[in-house]
């Protein structure tokens, strides 16, 4: 049995990530009494805040937990010292992406905001430059933006974004999966050994992706309230201008006005600090809003560029601009916001693998 490491500096290091002082907290238990997603035998928060306290790094880095929390802030309401338990999850949520992330980016959009926010200009300025070397013609007869920017290059430049995130995201979830299966006790072995393992897996699998994460089942049954809103992926249809009640456009039309409505509504109620979950933002949460709500809103203005009698010149301008914002939110997606949609389900599946095989 290896002896835990203690880090003395861990609560300090989770500050700088957005937590509120959680010294205030004297474990009275409040917190886990009324969170609705606590079970009979669970004990967080209270027992992440206690790791933070202690300086146990390696156990908050294993736990589930961390990402089963919905942020819904009832804990912070509820404690008697304003410790903000809420908060503190949050905070020890970006900690945990940025430990995950071995090339040190993610720490580095979180905790330096300033140099964070200029690389992400940076890189949008490097992506919009490396399309304008390759550009063609701005035709004056029809808004044909893919000839302008051809398509191949958007394409072959979007291959190797995402081998990139894949490849990050792959060294995040990898390094994520090993803390946590070595926690809780998961082997290669109990999840692939035999029929009974495999159907405990898949079983799990079917339960964090399509129940809990694509459904919100937990989410919608324990924290949903009126004023909380989700947002919702964007697609949108390429190529030629069709009616705009083609199916394929309408269903990108629609789902552009989910994203831009669902993403100005969370700005508008992170600025306002609208819920105890959203009195903290750091400089990265707002670069993920805007890069979402800048993809969304150019990408309606150059859908409104190729119903106009005339192409219009700053259409292709706004396109350039849009190609690179959407490159550089891809990119940037494993170290920013965007890296719940890939440790929570890890998390989640991890959390109903273990439920089964103590029910098995
Ligand atoms: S965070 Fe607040 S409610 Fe929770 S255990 Fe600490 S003092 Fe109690
Ligand atoms: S924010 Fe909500 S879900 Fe998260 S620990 Fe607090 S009460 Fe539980």
């Amino acid at each position: 049995m290896t002896a835990a490491v203690i880090d003395t500096g861990l609560l300090t290091d989770i500050k700088r990530f957005g937590a509120a002082d959680v010294s205030a907290c004297f474990s009275c238990g409040t917190c886990t009494a009324i969170c609705p997603l606590v079970g009979d035998d669970d004990t967080f928060p209270r027992r992440m805040i206690r790791y933070a306290q202690v300086g146990m790094r390696d156990s908050l880095l294993s736990s589930n937990e961390l990402w089963s929390c919905y942020a819904c802030g009832e804990c912070s309401d509820s404690c008697p010292t304003q410790a903000e338990p809420s908060e503190f999850m949050a905070a020890a949520r970006r900690y945990a992406i940025a430990s995950y992330d071995r090339t040190g980016f993610a720490r580095l959009m979180y905790t330096r905001p300033f140099l964070g926010t200029l690389i992400s200009l940076l890189l949008a300025a490097f992506f919009a430059l490396f399309m304008y070397t390759a550009h063609g013609p701005m035709s004056g007869t029809s808004f044909d933006i893919f000839g302008f920017i051809p398509e191949e290059l958007i394409h072959n430049t979007g291959i190797v974004v995402m081998i990139i995130i894949f490849a990050a995201g792959l060294l995040g979830l990898a390094t994520m999966a090993r803390r946590v299966s070595r926690d809780n006790g998961v082997t290669v072995r109990s999840l692939l050994g035999g029929r009974a393992a495999l159907s405990k897996a898949a079983g799990a699998a079917w339960s964090a992706l399509a129940v809990d994460t694509l459904a919100q089942r937990r989410y919608r049954k324990d924290c949903e309230s009126p004023d909380n809103g989700l947002a919702v992926a964007g697609i949108k249809a390429t190529g030629t201008p069709v009616p705009i009640w083609y199916p394929v456009r309408l269903l990108g039309t629609i789902a552009g006005i989910a994203l831009v409505y669902g993403t100005a509504m969370l700005m508008s109620r992170r600025y306002r600090r609208a819920d105890r979950s959203l009195k903290t933002s750091t400089a990265a949460d707002w670069t993920f809003l805007v890069l979402l709500l800048v993809t969304g809103i150019t990408g309606f203005a150059i859908e409104l560029g190729l119903y106009l009698p005339e192409p219009p010149v700053w259409g292709y301008w706004l396109f350039l601009f849009h190609v690179a914002v959407a490159m550089e939110l891809v990119l940037l997606a494993p170290f920013i916001k965007f890296a719940h949609a890939i440790y929570r389900p890890l998390a989640l599946f991890f959390m109903s693998f273990v439920a089964k095989e103590v029910a098995s």
